[in-house]
């Protein structure tokens, strides 16, 4: 048996999303830049996948460019601000200390090449809010970039009320909204930002594909030169097969949202009130504001690794924190940033469902942490210096 709880890090390709790629990986193999009639069927479905992703975010399909993925398109979207506000001598920017290394390791290389990034602390509820980004805006601030919903916590930013700030000041404003989208209700018009990134592989489409919304009217710099191919913003030919599956994915993950929402949140409150039952935990992010999907927990006294390891030897397919930083020896920047303690930080466990999951699913995941950590707990010394107090407890 598999429970497969890492949703977060990736999801299992959806039937339509199969289905609607495998014409493309079979027959329809043209190259939609060629103008014969094979390559022009590759031309119309990309045109459609287009339209189709345009119209689940609420986008005008001119306002899409098909990436690699979510890395590719907050690199663009970054760089392409930097760009832009470099002309006008404007180099500082402003995002959280929180973002997806996708967008860290982006704002980190132009503080090498001279922009100065402003990182913003994080509430220990996992959340920022308008004000801080209002204060943090200065004369020569070029992008606010601040991700919809963390990857580790879950947590729902107020993107809507920070991109309103960000138009009063006249500055960029970008989102990452690659755990967001497919997931809770996106509309870019709605929340009025001037570019989103998403990805693929995060709501049942195929890895190794993305998007970028950039509104009318904002030049994107590309960052691979080549061919003609999106307007001249992305070269290379296009993965056909990758972006039909993409906008089938999307198209479903809308359509079924209210529902997959409302299945998703019973199993995630199951979750978090059964974990909750373990003496000296504390989930992390807010208890309201956070992804349908989305558990987080401390266990104090244990090491992430080995909890994980010994879910797995049960069946439970978990994570301790984003799946790019498990196998280092590193806490979470997550963790670190909402202000949870380097011992705590180590104890993480996260847990990330879909709709298919049950509330017997649920119950079993819940027997499995409770005895893992209680074996865990059993051996561990530093579990045995808090319960003898001879170390205190930072949990309650
Ligand atoms: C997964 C993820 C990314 C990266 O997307 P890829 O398609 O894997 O490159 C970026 N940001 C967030 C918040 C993510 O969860």
């Amino acid at each position: 048996m598999t429970i497969y709880a890492d949703n977060a890090a990736t999801t299992r390709l959806s039937d339509a999303a199969l289905q609607a790629m495998i014409p493309f990986l079979t027959d329809n193999y043209g190259n939609p830049s060629s103008l014969h009639s094979v390559g022009q069927r590759a031309n119309e479905a990309l045109t459609a996948a287009r339209e189709s992703v345009a119209g689940s975010l609420g986008a005008q399909p001119r306002e899409i460019t098909f990436t690699s993925g979510g890395s590719e398109a907050d690199n663009q979207a970054i760089m392409t601000a930097a760009a832009l506000g470099a002309k006008k001598g404007k180099k500082h920017i402003v995002s959280t200390a929180f973002e997806h290394h996708a967008v860290l390791h982006t704002l980190n290389k132009l503080q090498k090449q001279g922009y100065e990034i402003t990182l913003l602390d994080v509430h220990e509820n996992g959340m920022v809010t308008p004000e801080q980004v209002a204060e943090a805006i200065r004369e020569d601030t070029c992008l606010v970039t601040v991700m919809t919903a963390n990857n580790e916590i879950g947590t729902i930013q107020p993107i809507k009320e920070i991109a309103a700030v960000c138009r009063e000041k006249k500055v960029l404003c970008h989102t990452d909204a690659v755990q967001a989208v497919g997931h809770i209700p996106v509309d870019v018009k709605d929340l009025g930002v001037d570019m989103l990134s998403l990805s693929g592989h995060k709501f049942h489409g195929p890895k190794g594909v993305g998007a970028l919304y950039c509104r009318r009217g904002i030049l994107l710099s590309s960052l691979i030169e080549g061919g003609a191919q999106e307007r001249g913003k992305r070269a290379g030919t296009e993965n056909i097969a990758g972006i039909v599956g993409m906008a089938a994915a999307l198209e479903e993950s809308v359509r079924n949202l209210a529902d997959n929402m409302a299945k998703m949140q019973r199993v995630r409150d199951r979750l978090i009130e059964g974990l909750g039952e373990i003496e000296h935990s504390v989930l992390n992010g807010d208890r309201a504001q956070r992804l349908p999907g989305n558990v987080n927990y401390c266990f104090e006294g244990i090491e992430g690794e080995s909890i994980l390891l010994l879910l797995d030897d049960k069946g439970v397919c978990a994570s301790s924190g984003s799946a790019c930083t498990s196998g280092s020896l590193d806490p979470s920047h997550v963790l670190l940033a909402i202000g949870r303690p380097h011992e705590i930080a180590h104890g993480s466990l996260r847990l990330s469902i879909d709709e298919t999951m049950t509330l017997n699913d649920a119950d079993y995941i819940i027997r499995s942490v409770k005895e893992t950590v209680a074996l865990l707990r059993g051996m561990s010394p530093v579990w045995r210096d808090l319960v003898s107090g001879k170390k205190e407890f930072i949990t309650k």
